[in-house]
């Protein structure tokens, strides 16, 4: 089947050529869409892209990471002002795949990956789209949001630190099982607003609503531990892959979760 691709200089002109191409994919760093072209996917046959340098841009303003669609990983690895993402950034595939891989692109790419959006999520980052919307990347990323392109992510600078673990096999090496992030954020001593997210339990990174109950309002101490990994896997729907069963990421995740935890004691 013969491919089209069209090219835009600005964002704003891809933005509207994708509005009215309901058959085109958008092609961000292109490690999965061009996986799927040479895999001959004949779900698409038209690819939408921009080389619009604005979405190269990493700014600090306002207590506010701000990242172009078309910032990869190894853009944010080289980046101080980036630093708290550092550690998310940095165990997303290989070099290759660091260096072309988008953070746009991370929050469409399907289970088991995402483990950057559900960093993401746990931070309370937004999505600048090219309709003019600004919404929660959480929402962004559930079933049924009208398709559109992200222009640019901002992420609030966390004054906690960004929990973050990420569980592979050690053969196959690489994607993951599951990967959590976690923000505790706390007032007088006592977690207020907890974030704890999930990746790959489930279709798209979930919150851990179970967990965060667990843990808001609470001190960071055994018992507390305890009750939200007791209650990790609540609301969340793990799926078999090559990679490891439902059954196997149900029983892991509470494990893995209180590891995470105990470090930020
Ligand atoms: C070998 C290998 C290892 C990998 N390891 C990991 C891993 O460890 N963790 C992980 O999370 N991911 C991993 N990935 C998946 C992928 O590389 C990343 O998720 C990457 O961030 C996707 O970004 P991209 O720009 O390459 O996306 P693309 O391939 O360009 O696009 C992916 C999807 O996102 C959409 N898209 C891209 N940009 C936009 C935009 N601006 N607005 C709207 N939609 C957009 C595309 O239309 C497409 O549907 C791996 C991939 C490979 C091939």
């Amino acid at each position: 089947m013969p491919l089209t691709v069209e090219t835009f200089a600005t964002f704003a002109e891809a933005g509207r050529a994708f509005a009215s191409a309901r058959d085109a994919r958008f092609m961000g760093g292109g490690t999965l869409v061009m996986r799927a072209l040479n895999e001959a996917d004949p779900a698409f046959a038209h690819i939408i892209r921009t080389t619009d340098p604005a979405l190269r841009a990493i700014r600090v303003a306002g207590g506010v990471l701000e990242l172009g669609a078309h910032v990869t990983m190894a853009m944010l690895l080289a980046n101080r002002d980036a630093a708290f993402l550092a550690p998310v950034a940095r165990v997303i595939g290989g070099p290759q795949v660091r260096s072309a891989a988008t953070v746009a692109g991370n929050l469409f790419a399907a289970r088991p990956y995402g483990d950057f959006a559900g960093a993401l999520m746990a931070l309370g980052a937004t999505a600048e789209t090219a309709d003019g919307r600004r919404m929660p990347v959480e929402e962004l990323m559930r079933p049924g949001v009208a398709r559109t392109l992200v222009g640019a992510i901002h992420v609030p600078v966390p004054q906690e630190r960004l929990l973050f673990a990420k569980v592979s096999r050690v053969k196959p090496k690489g994607v993951s099982v599951l990967s959590i992030a976690a923000l505790l954020p706390k007032r007088g001593g006592r977690i207020e607003g907890a974030r704890v997210v999930f990746c790959g339990m489930g279709p798209h990174p979930m919150r851990a609503a179970g967990a965060e109950r667990a843990l808001n309002g609470a001190t960071l101490d055994a018992a507390t531990i305890a009750r939200a990994a007791a209650a990790a896997t609540e609301g969340l729907e793990p799926a078999d892959d090559a990679l490891a069963s439902a059954w196997y990421r149900r029983e892991v995740a509470s494990v893995h979760l209180a590891r995470v935890l105990k470090e930020a004691r």
